[in-house]
């Protein structure tokens, strides 16, 4: 089926995908292995010089607190000898003890002093990591096709790699640098215990398992709950979005629809709240009771040696030793039960993160791309091209084919859904056809570079972009290698019928178009137009596309522009999708789509001779704007809802 083969390498990326979770799912346990090797290697790509240094710092860090351990041993053992030795020969002689004394505390001391270095590291690494995590995601969500955005599954995926990128690089460093370090010490500890007394070695080991294993199963039931509740964080997000945002404050408080999404907000929240605090309620009851069995092994144990040292099977130091390294193992213990159940937590989260790092762009790249064709040769067709939007079944265009030829000016016209924008996506290589092909100047369009490709285009889409920039940035934005005093900007807003409106402005060009700034504008929705015609024209581009460009536009406005467009537009070729066929009308050649096919194409007075679906639009707009709404205005709106009901009423929405 055509929607099947629309998307091949979409299919492809989702199984992918799919297989990955599967994998995380599958492998449980082992999964942060897989993830903690990759860490490894972007902790290396971050910043090798401070990979060095953080381990160097680790294993010093690990050797003095050890050797502190074993120096306390030495100074019981020295204060045991005196004491035995005066008593013997009535003197008193210190200097061992003093000498043992002095070594355990310049150890502790060099021990407190590596430990700080070795934190800064830490943090260091961490914030180095996080940064590189962070530049790497954006870099990938640059490289991503569009129908990544388009997608709610794809886009879930970013949001965990969010999550996971934003401070979890840096938490997972410095955790498996400490659980490391921890591990060293823990090792250095049991040789030292064992040492002493084996048994006791056998009795801790069972002590601590159970702790373990119980924080593992609840990290990863945490962990699955989380991933199945993506979706409903991402709503509740949205929610809170909508009700605090300056965005639709308008509409919200008009529509009196706050407490409408407060409401539903607090259900959702509720919902998560209590889900969460569930299975926090059970980790806490089974890890009461591991705890409680680990407690009594760990005191059990205790009293064991204790009593043996009693029966003079150990010396003081010994027992000094097995002390002070008893409680260390317990505190390192704890703290290794600890930071394993929170790796096994981080790294399950950046499987997430890779995850994402491995969805690959599916446009593909020509590996020899061809040079693009002379301004005089940028003959752009559709050849028979049918689509289908990746992971959807619905065809929404049908045996297109269509011509834009170098310098003309040609008009796409049809009603909401018929497919214009979802043609114009493909024009501009955002997607690659299921079948047929475009081509330009006779070439596959795949067969040339795609960024080179696209800069052949100045597109304005219904929702283009708003930069909270200054006016001048935003028209420079159509060709950022433009110097910011470029006078192809103000030349672009001349053209755009924007110049006016701008100088205007407190600070002119240098105006911030949002009230998020002091001393920045609020512009109106067609101004806002203008300025991202001006965008348009200020690109050195050679096809203009312009999707509704005039929908906000005050008639006066609209007859200034479209009465001379052709001398705006340079040589450029222009591809318009418009509702207002006044406008429609100055276009050299006009197609109309309907429900993704085309179903007529000619000049305006071929499309009016021929009496078809164009000429009854434009006699019942033509109608319309004459007679004023009458019983036809209502055929209008209904065959294209963001038709103006009115001219008097479309001037009164703009400032
Ligand atoms: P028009 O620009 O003529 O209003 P579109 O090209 O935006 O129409 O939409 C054509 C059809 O494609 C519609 O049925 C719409 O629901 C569908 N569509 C648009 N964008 C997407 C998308 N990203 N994913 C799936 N379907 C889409």
């Amino acid at each position: 089926m055509v929607g099947q083969a629309s998307s091949p390498s979409a299919d492809t990326a989702v199984r992918r995908t799919t297989k990955t979770t599967g994998m995380i799912k599958n492998t449980r346990f082992a999964a942060p292995l897989n993830a903690t090797r990759r860490i490894f290697a972007l902790l290396w790509a971050s910043s090798p010089r401070w990979a060095v240094l953080g381990a160097s710092a680790i294993l010093v860090e690990t050797v003095f607190g050890l050797l502190t351990l074993y120096l306390i041993k030495g100074l019981v053992d020295a204060v045991s000898a005196v004491a035995v030795a005066d008593a013997a020969s009535g003197q008193v002689d210190v200097a061992p003890v003093l000498h043992a004394l002095l070594l355990t505390a310049s150890c502790s001391l060099a021990t407190l002093l590596v430990r700080a270095a070795s934190n800064y590291v830490r943090e260091a690494q961490g914030l180095h990591l996080a940064d590189h995590v962070n530049g790497l995601i954006q870099a990938h969500s640059i490289r991503l096709d569009l129908s990544f955005f388009e997608s709610a599954r794809y886009f879930d995926t970013l949001e965990r790699a969010r999550t996971a990128g934003a401070q979890r690089p840096a938490q997972v460093v410095s955790n498996l640098l400490m659980l490391v370090r921890n591990a060293l010490l823990l090792a250095g500890a049991v040789a030292l215990l064992g040492a002493v007394n084996a048994a006791v070695l056998l009795i801790l080991a069972v002590a601590l398992l159970p702790a373990l294993l119980v924080r593992l199963h609840f990290t990863r039931r945490m962990y699955d709950w989380r991933r199945r509740r993506t979706q409903m964080e991402r709503e509740a997000a949205y929610l809170d979005w909508l009700v605090t945002s300056d965005k639709n404050a308008k509409e919200i408080r008009t529509g009196v629809l706050g407490g409408y999404f407060h409401s539903q907000f607090m259900r959702l929240r509720q919902t998560i709240r209590t889900e969460q605090l569930r299975i926090g309620r059970r980790r806490e009851a089974s890890e009461s009771v591991v705890a409680t069995f680990a407690t009594a092994a760990l005191f059990g144990a205790l009293g064991y040696l204790a009593f043996q040292t009693a029966q003079g099977r150990h010396t003081m130091g010994d027992l000094a030793l097995f002390l002070v390294v008893f409680q260390r193992v317990q505190s390192v213990g704890q703290e290794i039960v600890q930071q394993t159940s929170r790796l096994y937590e981080d790294n399950l989260y950046l499987a997430q993160l890779f995850e994402y790092f491995d969805i690959k762009p599916s446009l593909s790249e020509p590996a020899q791309p061809a040079p693009l064709p002379a301004a005089t040769a940028m003959h752009l067709r559709m050849e028979q091209v049918d689509f289908t939007y990746p992971g959807t079944q619905r065809q929404v265009l049908g045996g297109i084919s269509l011509e834009v030829p170098p310098g003309k000016i040609i008009a796409l016209v049809g009603a909401n859904g018929s497919g214009k924008t979802s043609l114009i996506k493909l024009l501009c290589r955002l997607y690659d056809p299921a079948a047929g092909r475009i081509t330009l100047d006779g070439r596959d369009i795949r067969d040339f570079a795609l960024e080179d490709y696209r800069r052949l285009f100045s597109v304005i889409f219904q929702d283009f972009a708003c930069y909270a920039a200054s006016a001048g940035e935003n028209i420079r934005f159509g060709d950022v290698r433009l110097p910011a005093d470029s006078p192809r900007i103000r030349e672009a807003a001349v053209r755009a019928e924007a110049d006016g409106f701008i100088q205007a402005m407190p600070q002119g060009y240098d105006t911030r178009l949002t009230r998020m700034f002091d001393g920045g504008a609020e512009l109106s929705h067609g101004q806002w137009q203008r300025i991202a015609l001006a965008r348009a024209f200020a690109a050195n581009s050679r096809v203009l596309v312009l999707d509704e460009p005039t929908s906000a536009l005050d008639p006066a406005v609209e007859f200034e522009l479209f009465r001379d467009f052709r001398t705006r537009i340079g040589d450029r070729a222009a591809l318009i999708i418009s509702h207002r066929l006044s406008t429609v009308r100055q276009a050299d050649y006009i197609y109309v789509l309907e429900e993704g096919v085309l179903r007529e194409a000619g000049t305006h007075d071929e499309l009016m001779a021929r009496q078809g679906t164009y000429a009854g639009l434009f006699r019942m707009q033509a109608h319309f704007y004459r007679d004023g709404p009458t019983g036809a205005a209502c055929d209008v709106a209904s065959l294209n809802p963001r038709a103006p009901l009115s001219p008097l009423a479309e001037g009164q929405s703009v400032r």
